[in-house]
């Protein structure tokens, strides 16, 4: 028995915490590994870590265009009084060196080239000036390309190691560059291709399938008829499931038949989907058929957990056709309700199976201030629809304490769990507890960001 049937006794009012910490309890863990090329990686979690092939930078190199030299040689090199030295080599980047600094002598080097032996500094070509073979001096620190020149001036003295980027100061070889359950960010994408590792061991996206069900509900685009309404759950929360880090697998539209339920929950089931994600049907209603086509493949509780919007929501387990287990979520009908039991339920399951460790499964949480006063019913935990105001440079507006000054998304009238048009223009969710049936103006709340974490 799956620790969700034991901890979600049917009649009981579940908390928001206690109902995902139930939810969380059921993933069977982490997606299996498998292997990625960093083209495929982003956004991916590490199931193992990354270990550098090389050390970064592989051997010293230049840090600018200018000339190698002993940084000896020039230390009583001045503006007025240059040190001379003879320039007696050229080494580009991708080339390796083939002359020795010794005393009195200049390598030319571009940026990124390796540094040649013997040499203890490069000197910018800013403060050179170069020399033909007749002595005669060229343009100060013009741009070190063109023929070679036979000597420079040296204007400045060098500390040694100066503009030289010593051999492993990013990177050493063999060390591990990122720690398995790291989520991969392009700066980590960079940091492994950087450290000369082409491919990774990551978990498997999970198959998330969505399944939109209701006699009125039509494909969007399509006839209405006198009694139809457009398809916003479907793609909604397959768009909510991509986010999330999941691959979602789109089962339609299933009429109000147990049957027809029953036949895609199966056809989910048997292409190996990790969970379940149904929209409508779950009430007690007699057209309700999700709770029973559940039970039919798996088990399920239909909660009543103390959160606006979100009732009814259902949550089970199914065994797949190939011995693995199937998270089965019934999310209400209105298009907003989905959206926050989502949020709250489906989203941090979805990241625990693609891997991600347990500290990061939720978003980031920011604190905010109520710029009008928001009502809803008592005993429940409130998710209102805001919208940050915004700064001149589009950052969020903050007061003096920090926190981000929200608007209620569409107003009081948005808050209805039908009002798509407000979901869609919210950046956050702000959090309204429990006890309160009322916040007034200048209420501090907490604040969800969505689409960011
Ligand atoms: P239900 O949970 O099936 O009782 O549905 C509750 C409300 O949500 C009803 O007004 C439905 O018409 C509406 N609804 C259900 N599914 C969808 C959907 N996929 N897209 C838009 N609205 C829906
Ligand atoms: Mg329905």
């Amino acid at each position: 028995m799956s620790a969700a049937h034991a901890t979600a006794p049917g009649s009981r009012l579940l908390s928001v915490e206690e109902a995902r910490a139930a939810v969380l309890a059921a993933v069977p863990g982490p997606t299996e590994p498998e292997i990625a090329y960093l083209s495929e990686a982003l956004g991916r979690v590490l199931a193992e870590p990354v270990i550098s092939t090389t050390a970064l930078p592989p051997w010293d190199n230049s840090a600018m265009d200018g000339y190698a030299i002993r940084a000896a040689d020039v230390d009583a090199a001045t503006e007025d009084v240059p040190v001379r030295l003879e320039v007696i080599g050229d080494v580009a980047a991708g080339r390796a060196p083939d002359v020795e600094v010794r005393r009195g002598t200049a390598v030319r080097i571009a940026t990124g080239a390796p540094v040649p032996a013997g040499a203890t500094a490069v000197v910018p070509v800013e403060a050179t000036t170069p020399l033909a073979a007749d002595g005669a001096a060229g343009p100060r620190g013009r741009d070190a390309t063109g023929p070679l020149p036979a000597g420079c001036l040296v204007h400045e003295a060098v500390p040694a190691g100066g503009s030289i980027r010593k051999a492993g100061s990013d990177l050493a070889r063999g060390v591990t560059v990122l720690e398995a359950g790291r989520t991969l960010s392009a700066q980590a994408v960079a940091l492994a291709a950087g450290a000369g590792v082409p491919q990774l061991t990551v978990h498997r996206r999970p198959r998330v399938a969505v399944l939109a069900t209701g006699d009125e509900v039509v494909p969007a685009g399509q006839e209405l008829g006198p009694a139809g309404i457009p398809d916003a759950n479907g793609p909604g929360v397959a768009a909510l499931v991509a986010d999330a880090g999941a691959e979602p697998q789109a089962l339609g539209i299933a009429k109000d038949r147990l049957e027809d339920v029953d036949s895609r929950l199966c056809a989910a089931l048997a292409g190996g989907a990790d969970a379940i994600v149904v929209s409508g049907g779950v009430s007690v209603g007699p057209y309700d058929v999700v709770k029973l086509a559940f039970e039919k493949v798996g088990r399920i509780d239909v909660w009543r957990v103390a959160v606006q919007p979100g009732k009814p929501f259902a949550f089970g387990t199914a065994e797949r056709p190939d011995g693995g287990t199937a998270l089965l979520f019934g999310l209400p009908g209105n298009p907003v309700s989905s959206f926050v039991t989502f949020e709250l339920f489906v989203r941090p399951a979805i990241r625990a199976l693609a891997g991600h460790p347990a500290d990061r499964l939720l978003r980031p949480v920011d604190r905010a201030v109520l710029l009008e006063p928001v009502s809803k019913s008592p005993g429940r935990r409130g998710f209102v629809r805001v919208v940050a105001e915004r700064a001149a440079d589009g950052s969020p507006d903050r007061d003096e304490a920090g926190r981000v000054r929200i608007h209620l998304a569409g107003g009081q009238s948005g808050q209805g769990s039908h009002m798509i048009s407000a979901l869609a223009a919210a950046d956050g969710l702000a959090v309204i507890p429990e006890a309160d049936h009322r916040l007034e103006a200048g209420a501090a709340v907490e604040l969800w960001w969505l689409g960011a974490g």
